[in-house]
């Protein structure tokens, strides 16, 4: 039995995609396990650049089953518009199962994303506006649609109707918006529904029957370790849990399953939106580093916001990898800093005269400041290389002492943006 998780170790975009597409060549299913399309991943590969948000990253395989299981949100308009992007690159019609008891993000949901951070103003959390937190607030207080719902009319306007009793009393009196009605939505989704029958089943089966046949299954996270609403930096998280001990639940699995768990992380911190980040950099030294991150500078992969960024955080990451219970981790963009004269890694905070290695509850965490170690930087381009040992000394220092910090081995690294610039340490 094969089950990897590939989750983030710390506020998103780490690099999972990259990672993900890589791992999934070797893998007969992925699954997404929880998240809708309020994020993106970044993967480039023979057909180009693609940024995935809700499909999983094993689409560009033909052999492999993609599968949005029933932790995720599921948005149809967004999911038909990813699946036409790929026919457009040329992509193979991917193998893609939906699972019948995830919810669907409705356009409510977005509405309601969408006038809640207008009426926080200055204090909004930063949302994407994709409905995200809406949608998880509906399915919690038992009022949401499940895709199978979609095909039993009377069930769908009851489920419905019962939720608009309340957001109607808030459309029209706290912001101040016309209400909407049962069948209007109802009918709008009535289209997406009958394009959507050939993908919907009981994934929980699928897998269940994959586990049995040994077929080997790798899991996908979206976000990271610091999002989750339990462990992250509240209230700054998102609103379903990203971490590997999730998965179980979000793809319908046994616990026990998931033997190898990578947690991704970056040479360097990024963060976007709002909340308290302790190695940010600021001014030259930050648009430095911004503009050479990642694949195209360090910018939303679905808001095209610019990115926070700083130095690489290992009480943060350490953190992020013990919850996410990481057997091991993959470094990207590890070529990113081939321009420093020299880097620095955040090993400790101070807290209020104290210094600490433990990440502290996020009240505790808007006092912290960082503790550095400076270290030679490389000054060369690591993008061909394909082993450790062939890193100049001061990369592989660097990578060392971040093992040393994180308390876990550092499996992959990663040196480019592109499916090969990647190596097994
Ligand atoms: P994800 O959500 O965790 O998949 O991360 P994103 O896709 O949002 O952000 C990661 C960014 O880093 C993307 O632009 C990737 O193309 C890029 N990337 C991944 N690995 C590497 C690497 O090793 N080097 C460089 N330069 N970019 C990388």
């Amino acid at each position: 039995m094969s089950v990897k998780a590939v989750v983030g170790a710390n506020w998103g975009d780490e690099g999972k995609g990259k990672i993900t597409d890589y791992l999934a060549g070797e893998s007969d299913i992925v699954v997404r396990f929880q998240g809708g399309r309020n994020a993106g991943h970044t993967i480039i590969n023979s057909y180009g650049k693609s940024a995935l948000h809700l499909l999983p990253s094993g689409v560009f395989y033909p052999h492999v089953i993609n599968i949005l299981g029933p932790g995720m949100a599921f948005d149809p308009v967004a999911f038909f518009e990813e699946l036409q992007a790929l026919r457009d690159k040329g992509v193979p019609e991917p193998q893609v199962r939906v699972s019948d008891r995830v919810q669907v993000v409705l356009p409510l949901h977005v509405l309601f994303d969408e006038v809640e951070e207008e009426r926080l103003g200055k204090a909004a959390f930063g949302s994407t506006k994709k409905g995200i937190a809406p949608f998880y607030s509906d399915k919690y207080a038992k009022v949401g649609v499940q895709v199978a719902d979609l095909y039993d009319e009377k069930r769908l306007l009851d489920r419905l109707e019962r939720n608009l009793v309340f957001k109607n009393v808030l459309l029209e009196h706290l912001y101040d918006r016309p209400p909407v009605s049962a069948e209007e939505i109802a009918a709008e989704l009535k289209d997406d529904a009958e394009k959507l029958r050939p993908f919907v089943c009981d994934t929980s089966a699928l897998l269940y029957d994959a586990l049995a046949q040994n077929k080997r299954i790798l899991l996908e996270g979206q976000l990271g370790a610091l999002r989750d609403p339990d462990h992250g930096i509240h209230p700054f998280v998102t609103s379903s849990s990203p971490l590997a001990g999730f998965a179980s639940v979000g793809a319908g699995m046994p616990p026990g399953s998931i033997r190898d768990i990578v947690a991704v992380t970056k040479t360097y911190s990024s963060c976007v939106g709002a909340g308290p980040f302790v190695t940010e950099l600021f001014g030259d030294e930050a648009h430095q580093l911004r503009e050479r991150g990642g694949d195209a500078g360090e910018y939303g992969a679905t808001t095209g916001r610019p990115r926070r960024v700083g130095w690489f955080d290992a009480v943060a990451t350490r953190y992020g990898c013990r919850i996410q219970g990481a057997t091991e981790v993959a470094l990207t963009n590890l070529d990113v800093f081939g321009y420093l004269d020299e880097v620095r890694i955040c090993a400790a905070y101070e807290v209020d005269g104290r210094r600490t290695t433990d990440f502290p509850n996020p009240a505790t965490l808007e006092r912290a400041k960082g503790v550095y170690e400076t270290l030679p930087g490389w000054k060369t381009d690591i993008r061909a290389v394909r082993a450790f040992g062939d890193l100049p000394p001061n990369a592989q220092r660097y990578v060392e002492r971040v093992e040393e910090l994180l308390e876990v081995r550092i499996g992959w690294v990663s040196v480019g943006p592109n499916r090969d610039e990647i190596f097994r340490r």
